[in-house]
C-alpha cells in the first residue's frame, strides 16, 4: 500500500497547526504585556454577553443587510468545517468518506454543507460587491489603504475558492460514485454539486480521480493556510470575539474609571497617617515615580490590548463618530488599528532581542496624534456601535490623561477651563463673588 499521501498529509497538518499555535502563543504573550485589570466579576452576565454578542451576533444585525449576510457566512463557514474532521481522518488513515456509515444522517449532513457552501459563496460575493463596486464609505476611509484594504478582499477570495473547491470535489466524487469507481462508495446527498457534476460528463475515470484528489488536497491545504493567515489578519476576530465580549466592560457606558495611580496619590494626601515611604506597587520599580495615563501600548491594560487584536476593522465606530462625521482627524477604528500595529511592533522587538529594547517610538505621536485624541467628544457612540464590545474611547481617555498629567499638554481652551475651575470653582472666567450679579436687575 502507498503511504506517501498519508505521510504528506500528516506533515502538512502538523506544520499548519504547529505554526498556528506558535503565532497564537505570541498573541497571548503580547496581550499579557498589558497592565492588570480585574474582570473576574459577574461571570453569569459575562457568559450571557459572550453568547449574545459573539455567538448570537446580536449587535451585527442592528444593520440588517450586513448583519444577516455576516451570520450566513460565519455560521455556514463554521458548520462546513465540521467536514474537515472527516477530511482529517481520511487523510491520516487513507479512508474515503469515513463517516458514510452514518447513512441517512450522512446524506443530511453533506446536503446541508452543500447548501451552506452555496449560501456562503453568495454572501461573500455580495460582501465583495459592497466593498468594491458599491464602495461603502466606511471601507474607504484613509486608514483603509494598503494592507487593511487588501486583507478585507483576500479573505473573501479565500472563502470563494474554498467553497468552490468543496463543491468541485463533491461533483467529481458524485460522478465517480455513479461510475462505480473503486474506493468511491455511494454515500452522501449532493443538492448543489449535482448541478456541477454534468460538466464532467464524458471525462475519464482517471481524470475524474485527479480532479477530485486535487480539489480535496487544495481544500484541506487551503484551510490550513487560512488558519495561519488569521494571525496576520483582522480576521483573528473569528476567535478573539469570544474572550473579548466575555471580558468587556460591564459598567454603564458613561462611567469612566478613576485612575488608580491618582486615587492613590489623593488618598495619601488626605490620610494623615499615610506612610510616604510605603513600598511601591507590584508592577512599579523602587524609586520610579508612578506614570499617569498612557503613552505606549505597555501602559494599556490587557483588555485594551485584547480589544486591539479583536478589532474587525468594520468601521461601524467611525461611521457613528460625530468627530469623524464633522471632518475631524479622529477615527476610532484607526485608534484600534494603530494600537494593534504598535503592539505587534513591540512584540517583534521582543522576539528579536529577547526583551524589549527601546526603539525610540511610542503609541503617542508616532501612531496617534494629540489632534486625534482631543477631537473626541467622549460621546460613547463608537462603543455603542461596536459589534464586538470594543472601547476605543477608553484608550483615548487614557492617552489624554497622559497628555494632561504628564506633559501638561492640554489644548489652550481646556487649560483655561481647568484654571477657572481651580481659581473660581466653575469653568467660566468670573469671580465667585460675582456669581449672583445676574439677579441684581
Ligand atoms: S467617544 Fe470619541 S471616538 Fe467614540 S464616537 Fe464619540 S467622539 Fe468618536
Ligand atoms: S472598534 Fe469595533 S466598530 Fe470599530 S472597527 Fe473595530 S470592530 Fe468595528
Amino acid at each position: 500500500m502507498n503511504y506517501i499521501p498519508n505521510i504528506l498529509f500528516v506533515l502538512a497538518l502538523v506544520a499548519g497547526v504547529g505554526y498556528f499555535t506558535k503565532n497564537i502563543r505570541k498573541v497571548i504573550r503580547n496581550i499579557r504585556l498589558g497592565k492588570d485589570v480585574d474582570r473576574s466579576d459577574n461571570k453569569g452576565e459575562r457568559f450571557k454577553n459572550m453568547a449574545m454578542i459573539a455567538l448570537g451576533q446580536s449587535k451585527m444585525v442592528r444593520r440588517p443587510v450586513a448583519g444577516i449576510l455576516h451570520i450566513v457566512v460565519y455560521v455556514g463557514f463554521i458548520i462546513i468545517n465540521i467536514e474537515v474532521l472527516e477530511i482529517i481522518i481520511d487523510g491520516i488513515f487513507g479512508t474515503h468518506r469515513v463517516f458514510a456509515f452514518l447513512g441517512g444522517i450522512y446524506d443530511f449532513l453533506i446536503a446541508s454543507f452543500e447548501i451552506l457552501a452555496l449560501l456562503v459563496f453568495v454572501g461573500v460575493v455580495l460582501f465583495w460587491i459592497r466593498r468594491n463596486i458599491i464602495k461603502l464609505k466606511r471601507f474607504w476611509n484613509p486608514e483603509m489603504k494598503g494592507w487593511p484594504k487588501n486583507d478585507g478582499n483576500f479573505i473573501l477570495y479565500f472563502e470563494m475558492v474554498l467553497m468552490t473547491l468543496f463543491l468541485v470535489m463533491n461533483a467529481a466524487d458524485l460522478q465517480l460514485q455513479d461510475m462505480g469507481a473503486d474506493h468511491y462508495i455511494k454515500a452522501g446527498a449532493y443538492p448543489v454539486s449535482q448541478f456541477i457534476s454534468p460538466l464532467f460528463d464524458g471525462v475519464s475515470e482517471m481524470a475524474l480521480i485527479i480532479i477530485e484528489r486535487t480539489a480535496w488536497w487544495l481544500h484541506i491545504l487551503g484551510i490550513l493556510v487560512f488558519l495561519n493567515y488569521l494571525y496576520f489578519s483582522k480576521h483573528l476576530h473569528i476567535m478573539l470575539a469570544f474572550p473579548n465580549t466575555y471580558y468587556g466592560d460591564l459598567n454603564p457606558k458613561g462611567k469612566i474609571d478613576n485612575l488608580e495611580a491618582v486615587t492613590k496619590e489623593v488618598m495619601l494626601m488626605m490620610d494623615p497617617n499615610a506612610d510616604p515611604f510605603a513600598a511601591p506597587a507590584d508592577d512599579q520599580e523602587e524609586g520610579e515615580p508612578e506614570k499617569f495615563g498612557v503613552s505606549d501600548v505597555t501602559d494599556l491594560n490587557w483588555v485594551q490590548l485584547l480589544n486591539a487584536y479583536t478589532c474587525t476593522e468594520c468601521g461601524r465606530c467611525t461611521s457613528e463618530c460625530p468627530a469623524n462625521q464633522t471632518g475631524k482627524k479622529l477615527s476610532p477604528r484607526k485608534i484600534m488599528m494603530d494600537t494593534r500595529d504598535r503592539l505587534k511592533e513591540v512584540g517583534d522587538n521582543i522576539d528579536k532581542n529577547g526583551s524589549f529594547v527601546d526603539d525610540g517610538k511610542q503609541l503617542l505621536n508616532d501612531y496617534i496624534s494629540p489632534e486625534e485624541l482631543w477631537a473626541c467628544t467622549s460621546c460613547n457612540a463608537c462603543v455603542e456601535a461596536c459589534p464586538v464590545s470594543i472601547s476605543p474611547l477608553s484608550i483615548i481617555i487614557d492617552m489624554r490623561r497622559y497628555l494632561v498629567m504628564e506633559q501638561s499638554a492640554a489644548p489652550m481652551d481646556l487649560n483655561n477651563m481647568m484654571s477657572n475651575i481651580e481659581n473660581n470653582g466653575a469653568p467660566w472666567p468670573f469671580n465667585q463673588m460675582d456669581r449672583l450679579n445676574w439677579s441684581k436687575e
